[in-house]
């Protein structure tokens, strides 16, 4: 099953898509978990990519492209993959088409998920994230044991820069502006289901199954 999550940060997304990995058995491809992973690792593209990161911005969409097309071309891919995070673009998304056609391969689902501005600051803005292991918690929702230390490994959390109000303000506007046509842009191509990401973690897995299995 070739799937894409679709939504604004702090949907839920990489919430879903790590319970939908164990579902189907099938690969998460995070453009921000990658982009992420090669600022830490100071790489070439990493140090090119952190400007817009901070900003909120989106990195240019020949960088995520080139990304997507490497990983897609993996072998684990093969029985299906879930994109989290990318198409961002409408580029992006004529660009994904085109991988995946030269691959034999097409998308499956759009799973869109729906979730309101006001209650998304508060989720993005109370959010903290493990600077080892990358577990995520919330302040309120899903605190760690010890204010400020992971459940896990000890050690410290922190606050992703691009998680700052000024920052996630930015974030969603460049969604709507950038990231929202694409809603329309799969129901002209008839893959899109739309859910509300509200609930508990499992009642949102559920509706998002029930999209996928209808
Ligand atoms: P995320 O973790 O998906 O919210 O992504 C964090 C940041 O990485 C975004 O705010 C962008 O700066 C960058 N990013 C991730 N995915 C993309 C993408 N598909 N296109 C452009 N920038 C991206």
């Amino acid at each position: 099953m070739n799937l894409i999550l679709l939504g604004p940060p702090g949907a839920g997304k990489g919430t879903q898509a790590k319970l939908l990995i164990k579902q189907y058995q099938i690969p998460q491809i995070s453009t921000g978990d990658i982009l992420r992973g090669a600022v830490k690792e100071m790489t070439p593209m990493g140090l090119k990519a952190k400007a817009y990161m901070d900003a909120g911005a989106l990195v240019p969409d020949g960088v995520v492209i080139g990304i997507i097309q490497e990983r897609l071309n993996q072998a684990d891919c093969d029985k299906g993959f879930i994109l989290d995070g990318f198409p961002r673009t409408v580029a992006q998304a004529d660009a994904l088409a085109k991988v995946l056609a030269d691959l034999g391969r097409s998308i499956d689902h759009v799973i869109s998920i729906v979730v309101d501005k006001e209650e998304l600051l508060e989720r993005i803005t109370g959010r903290r994230t493990c600077r080892n292991c990358g577990k995520g918690y919330h302040v309120t929702f899903d605190p760690p044991k010890n204010a400020g230390v992971c459940d896990d490994c000890s050690a410290e959390l922190y606050q992703r820069d691009d998680d700052r109000e000024d920052t996630m303000r930015k974030r969603l506007e460049v969604y709507e502006q950038q990231t929202s046509p694409l809603i329309a842009y799969y129901q002209r191509e008839l893959l899109l289901r739309s859910i509300q990401g509200v609930g508990s973690i499992e009642e949102i897995q559920q509706k998002i199954v029930s999209a996928l299995q209808g």
